[in-house]
């Protein structure tokens, strides 16, 4: 039965990351969840290991989902874990323009891996963890997009 990877910043993981990696879980016998390690092109607010451990306790409920953090490419983690594809989430059409590069990349590097691309949850089409920063560093009511203990970690960031 195939195994998935979905991977990501994760900076911090919200509803709609959640919602991928629970309908991902239906589809695959096995699904890990890779937080990548430090990306050289992204200023990050938390860092691997807080991030890490939110999206542990995120995705506690789901029985065949693990948590792991990577660094390197993500087809090199993708072989070690022996997933047959590489799950993401789509929102717009400006996703759509990133991830299919970002896919056939993939491909080209390693053409025995998909990418498996799913369409967001309605109620999370809009959401994105840098939005979810902005109105959470303002002051803003987020707890419809994030777990508590997200919620709280974000807010002690910006007290
Ligand atoms: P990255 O830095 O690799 O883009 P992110 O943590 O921002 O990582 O997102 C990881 C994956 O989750 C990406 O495929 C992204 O498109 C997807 N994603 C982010 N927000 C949402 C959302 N609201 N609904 C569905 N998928 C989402």
């Amino acid at each position: 039965m195939p195994i998935a990877l979905y991977p990501g910043s994760f900076d911090p993981i919200h509803n709609g990351h959640i919602d991928i990696a629970e309908r991902a879980a239906r589809l695959f016998e096995r699904v890990v969840v890779a937080v990548y390690d430090s990306p050289s092109s992204k200023r990050l607010l938390f860092s691997t290991d807080e991030r890490l451990a939110l999206a542990t306790a995120s995705l506690s409920h789901i029985a065949n989902a693990q948590v792991m953090a990577y660094r390197g490419l993500t087809v090199d983690i993708a072989h070690e874990i022996g997933a047959t594809a590489i799950v993401r989430g789509l929102r717009a059409t400006s996703d759509y323009e990133y991830e299919s590069q970002l896919a056939l990349t993939n491909k080209a590097l390693a053409p025995d891996l998909d990418a498996v691309m799913l369409i967001t949850n309605l109620r999370y089409a809009y959401l994105s963890a840098s939005i979810l920063k902005e109105v959470a560093a303002l002051g803003g009511d987020i707890s419809r997009w994030t777990p508590p203990m997200v919620r709280e970690a974000l807010l002690k960031r910006f007290t």
